[in-house]
């Protein structure tokens, strides 16, 4: 059995440390999924995603019948050293998501249409699936696409839809049939572009008090046929290449093992009042489950890409990975702010915040963690269905 990575990879790997020394100055860094905390760190960022589409990078997983490399294992590299660097940059909902979704599904016309905007980093995706009413159960969702002449026309709201103040078009999941039964069966697959009138896009301010995301709200929304992915009532199926791309969940577990680092760093040192908290026996044990916490995130996480890389869909094992790598994520978020106690309260705008270690910030953001793109219950409920093979409830 052998874990290490190809000299090829590792080589790799110090290309994009030196890359992003030279192209992100000390200091800025990005929270989990490329959240920023101000406009000037947005453009940054879309500075990044230009920067990162002109090596070739953004789109390096692809096959290359359309543009890519093939080169999953890299890309799974790339976004675990932009992560652990907190480099801004990555575009989950273009290249990640919708991206495999047209190669499966797309016509020629769309992938042609629609692909070189994603590498290119021009256009920027969001994805509209959650409703207020419908998230783990998905299927139940209730925004309307009614036909009319060449046109699908939308009704209805959508909820938590990240980055929609900043994208150019969005990936709807819309009911074309209500009465379906199973309900997964009247559900289409649209491509939005946000400049059509009747799309009113409403803040929501996350805890950590950032605009992460956004309330869509669809009224006589006219998008034409041709936008439209995969077979009517069909979309499930599309929704879910969509969904299955990058489930390694690298990216969340690099920046949990960066702030697990921050803390021992941290530990060692003398704070205000003197005391080293690296004495206190609670804290270096502490500190050890953490460090294996993240070591087994790792190879759970790097067993997924792999199995990706192989042309395999990794289902269960992904659950697995994501699971555990996002409880992880909030065990060093919870950690961190016992060990440093009412410092780790602080944000970074106080004087006496520690500015290394941003735990409030991470400790805010990392709630979101456990419920983003399939919550807790329902991973550990895909565990067990398909792998242990254990009946419905
Ligand atoms: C940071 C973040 C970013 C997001 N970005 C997007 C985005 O860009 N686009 C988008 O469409 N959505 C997005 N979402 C929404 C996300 O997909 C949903 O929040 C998620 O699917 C859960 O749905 P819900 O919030 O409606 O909770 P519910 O589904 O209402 O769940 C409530 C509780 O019930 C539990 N539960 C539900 N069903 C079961 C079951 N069968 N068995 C056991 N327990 C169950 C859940 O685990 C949870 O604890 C985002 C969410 C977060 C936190």
């Amino acid at each position: 059995m052998d874990f290490s990575f190809s000299p090829d990879e590792e080589q790799f790997r110090q290309e994009v440390r030196d890359f992003i020394a030279r192209e992100v100055p000390p200091g800025l860094e990005t929270g989990v999924g490329g959240f920023v905390e101000s406009e000037d760190e947005w453009q940054f960022a879309r500075g990044m995603t230009k920067k990162l589409a002109a090596k070739g990078w953004l789109s390096m997983a692809w096959p290359k019948e359309y543009g890519g490399q093939d080169a999953h294992m890299k890309s799974v590299i790339l976004s675990e050293e932009m992560n652990y660097l907190g480099a801004p940059g990555l575009d989950f909902g273009g290249v990640g998501m919708l991206a495999p979704a047209l190669m499966a599904h797309g016509t020629e016309e769309q992938k042609k249409r629609f692909l070189p905007g994603i590498a290119s980093g021009d256009v920027l995706w969001c994805q509209g699936w959650s409703e207020p009413g419908a998230g783990s159960d998905l299927p139940s969702l209730t925004t309307r696409a009614v036909e009319d002449c060449d046109d699908f026309v939308i009704n209805g709201q959508k909820v938590w839809t990240s980055h929609a103040q900043h994208a150019n078009w969005c990936f709807l999941l819309v009911k074309t049939d209500p009465d379906a039964e199973p309900k997964h069966r009247g559900i289409s697959f649209l491509l939005v572009d946000f400049k059509t009138p009747g799309i009113t896009i409403s803040p929501l301010i996350t805890m950590a008090d950032e605009r992460a995301f956004s309330e869509v709200f669809y009224d006589n929304v006219r998008v034409p046929k041709e936008n439209l992915v995969g077979e009517k009532n069909r979309g499930w199926r599309v929704a879910m290449i969509a969904a299955g791309f990058e489930r390694s969940g690298i990216y969340r577990i690099a920046l949990a093992r960066r702030n697990v680092d921050r803390l021992i760093q941290y530990a060692k040192e003398p704070q205000p009042d003197g005391i080293v908290p690296a004495r206190d026996p609670l804290v270096r044990q502490n500190l050890a489950d953490l460090y294996i916490e993240g070591e087994i995130s790792r190879i759970l996480a790097y067993r997924v890409a792999w199995q990706q890389a192989q042309g395999l869909q990794p289902e269960w094992e992904a659950s697995m990975a994501r699971l555990f790598g996002c409880e992880f994520q909030q065990h060093v978020a919870h950690t961190g702010m016992e060990i440093m106690g009412l410092y780790g309260l602080l944000r970074e705008n106080s004087k006496w915040a520690n500015t290394e270690c941003k735990m409030a910030r991470q400790s805010l953001l990392a709630v979101g963690a456990t419920i983003a793109a399939g919550t807790s219950e329902v991973q550990r409920n895909a565990i067990a269905m398909r792998g242990l093979g254990l009946p419905r409830g």
